[in-house]
């Protein structure tokens, strides 16, 4: 072995010298003397070089009118709320949500108030001095799944919401480590496509409550985080790349599966199904799925970012998709989904770094979003 080694270190110093003979010539090669060009601009060192991604927020010099929307033009009916994991805890709480509504012309709330059980009841409490101002919708039961028992015990689960007065059940959210709320290992997952859950589907059918369906993430949430990522550093905190989960295309793929399986229960995919950068692709879905149907909610960036090809898909699928939110629920959030949705202004701040333009929406659409599809397909049942 030691032999061995001599030998390639006496090959070796040889071309250890003849390298170090090239280096300056290596280095002058790879010093410029003319600085880059970049289309047609010469790119000079300077204090920008230091400025990290993350404090970049150039001020904006141009100069366009602005439209104020303080009231949407149609009452709306916002159908993708939360109310768990938030600020909603009291009566007070709730009273001011109201005021807020009031104050942007939003007529009616669905609220995923992420329960079930004692817990949903208490939910139930907390709204019910606004009943006709709000819809709460339920959870499901995803503990031991293992359990022959489990897909009767969900279903019965969801019968004892809708009893309670749940209308709808979601957001269920499968991002590629299954429903349940913890993260359990690869073998005890439950993906939104399991048979299990059948018999709960089926309850949703025959009760007529509609499910809310998180299915896979923003198709950047995938990619590795670095000089390539589309998001900025805000989202890296959704970032999977890497990590023990579905692939994006196995998730599209479950949901397919899952609306084969049950064409009977109503399914609305949240934040355009997470293919709102492919609007191409979102429409051969809605073709091959009549019965899917879809909320806009927390995509304002991809439809702001792509305005006219939003208009037009938004007005073939007019009757597919319903607003909704799912960013808090303050009145500016709100004024600036009306901004984005009425007006044709341009150019406006988003939320990542790309600048959005209104849609400009013609009424029968925009009535149709932010409230026929709402009055039809929801379960609107006294609770
Ligand atoms: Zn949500």
């Amino acid at each position: 072995m030691k032999k061995r080694s001599i030998h390639s270190l006496r090959r070796l110093v040889p071309a250890a010298v003849a390298l170090l003979m090239f280096l300056p010539a290596l280095a002058a090669q790879s010093t410029p003397t003319e600085p880059e060009m970049k289309f047609g601009i010469p790119v000079k060192p300077g204090p920008m070089d230091s400025v990290l991604l993350k404090d970049y927020k150039p001020d904006v010099s141009l100069v366009l009118p602005r439209t104020i929307v303080e009231k949407a033009r149609f009452p709306v009916i916002d159908a993708h709320t939360h109310s768990g994991m938030s600020h909603i805890r009291t009566a007070a709480d709730v009273d001011a949500w109201v005021r807020t509504m009031d104050d942007v012309g939003v007529e009616y709330t669905v609220v995923f108030t992420g329960a079930i059980g004692d817990e949903f009841a208490q939910q139930v409490k907390l709204f019910a001095p606004h009943r006709d101002r709000f819809q709460l919708w339920c959870s499901l039961d995803t503990e031991n799944v293992d359990d022959p028992g489990y897909p009767r015990r969900v279903a019965e689960g969801v019968e004892r919401c809708y009893q309670m007065g749940a209308r709808g059940i979601g957001e269920i959210t499968d991002k590629g480590s299954g429903i349940q709320e913890a993260s359990v290992p690869k073998g005890e997952r439950l993906h939104i496509d399991d048979p299990r859950l059948d018999l709960a589907w089926q309850a949703c059918a025959r009760l007529k409550m509609p499910v809310n369906v998180h299915i896979a993430d923003h198709p950047s949430a995938w990619q590795p985080l670095g000089p390539h990522q589309e998001r900025t550093p805000d989202f890296q905190t959704f970032n999977l790349y890497g990590k023990d989960v579905l692939s994006y295309e196995e998730l599209l793929a479950r949901r397919d599966r899952l609306l084969l399986r049950n064409p009977e229960t109503l399914f609305i995919l949240c934040h355009l199904s997470n293919q709102g950068n492919n609007l191409a692709a979102l429409s051969k879905v809605l073709e091959r799925f009549p019965g899917l149907h879809l909320d806009l909610s927390a995509r304002d960036y991809e439809i702001g970012r792509q305005p006219r090809a939003a208009a037009a898909f938004l007005a073939k699928y007019k009757d597919r998709i319903l607003f909704g939110t799912d960013m808090e629920r303050d009145a500016a959030m709100y004024r600036g989904w009306w901004q984005l949705l009425e007006t044709a202004d341009e150019f406006l701040p988003g939320r990542i770094w790309w600048p959005y333009y209104g849609l400009d929406l013609p009424d029968p659409v925009l009535e149709a979003l932010y409230r026929k599809n709402a009055k039809r397909l929801l379960n609107w049942t006294p609770w």
